[in-house]
């Protein structure tokens, strides 16, 4: 049967990073709201052109486009065993709308890893995020630094830091995430299906948590 995880957790928690850690070793499609938005503004699709402003201001894109660009999403192939969700859901209107889809296909929600960071550290690691613009990998300055400062490890890409990251959109984005995302926390507990995981511990413990919790 497909497996479907949500990861959960501010922006900044480590969602993306252990997202491409995990999703090879578990063999599910990662799933990155955030990255499929970016490449639609790279390519300047009409959906691109919508989430533009939304993003720039740190705020989120609307519940029906999101939605639907992630139905789109999880209906291709490669997602035929499930998907690793990352950022989404984002609001419990997204939340209800994943319930249903999956119920349509007899799937579910297996678990929902809450990767908790307090928010001093979040600025800290999002003004230190660094990002390959051709295969996505995510690196930072100081906690997890390529071989060589503002050059990919794995293509060699020059790196580059995203235009949200700057301190007052980073500061907007959290204030969103704790008035629209956070109670998604207290939806998934009672659901049964949400485990805590402490996001301060160095990456590679904050896998070994998560792998944990979900096998
Ligand atoms: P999210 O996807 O939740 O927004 P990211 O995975 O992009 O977060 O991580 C944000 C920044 O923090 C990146 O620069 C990343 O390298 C760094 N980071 C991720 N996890 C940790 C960790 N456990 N300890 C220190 N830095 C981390
Ligand atoms: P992320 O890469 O997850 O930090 O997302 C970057 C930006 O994309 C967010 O600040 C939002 O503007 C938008 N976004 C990503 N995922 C969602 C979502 N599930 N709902 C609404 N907007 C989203």
């Amino acid at each position: 049967m497909a497996k479907y995880i949500v990861l959960l957790g501010p922006p900044g928690a480590g969602k993306g990073t252990q997202a491409q850690i995990i999703s090879k070793t578990m063999n599910l499609a990662h799933i990155s709201s955030g990255d499929i938005f970016r490449e639609n503004l790279k390519n300047e699709t009409e959906l691109g052109k919508l989430a533009k402003g939304f993003m720039n201001r740190g705020e989120l894109v609307p519940d029906d486009v999101t939605i639907a660009m992630i139905r789109d999403r999880l209906k291709r192939p490669d997602c035929v065993q499930g998907a690793l969700l990352d950022g989404f859901p984002r609001t419990p209107a997204q939340a209800q709308a994943l319930g249903e889809m999956l119920a349509e296909w007899n799937a579910k929600i297996d678990s929902v890893p809450y990767i908790s960071v307090p928010a001093q550290v979040l600025i800290e690691r999002l003004s230190g995020r660094w990002s390959c613009p051709t295969c996505g990998f995510v690196y930072h300055e100081v906690f997890n630094a390529p071989k060589q400062a503002g050059v990919c490890d794995k293509d060699g890409a020059a790196l580059y830091q995203r235009e949200d990251d700057k301190s007052e959109t980073v500061k907007r984005r959290i204030d969103v995430y704790v008035e629209q995302t956070s109670p998604l926390i207290a939806f998934y507990q009672e659901a049964g299906v949400l485990v805590e995981v402490d996001g301060i511990l160095p990456i590679e413990q904050v896998t070994e948590e998560l792998l944990a919790a979900i096998l």
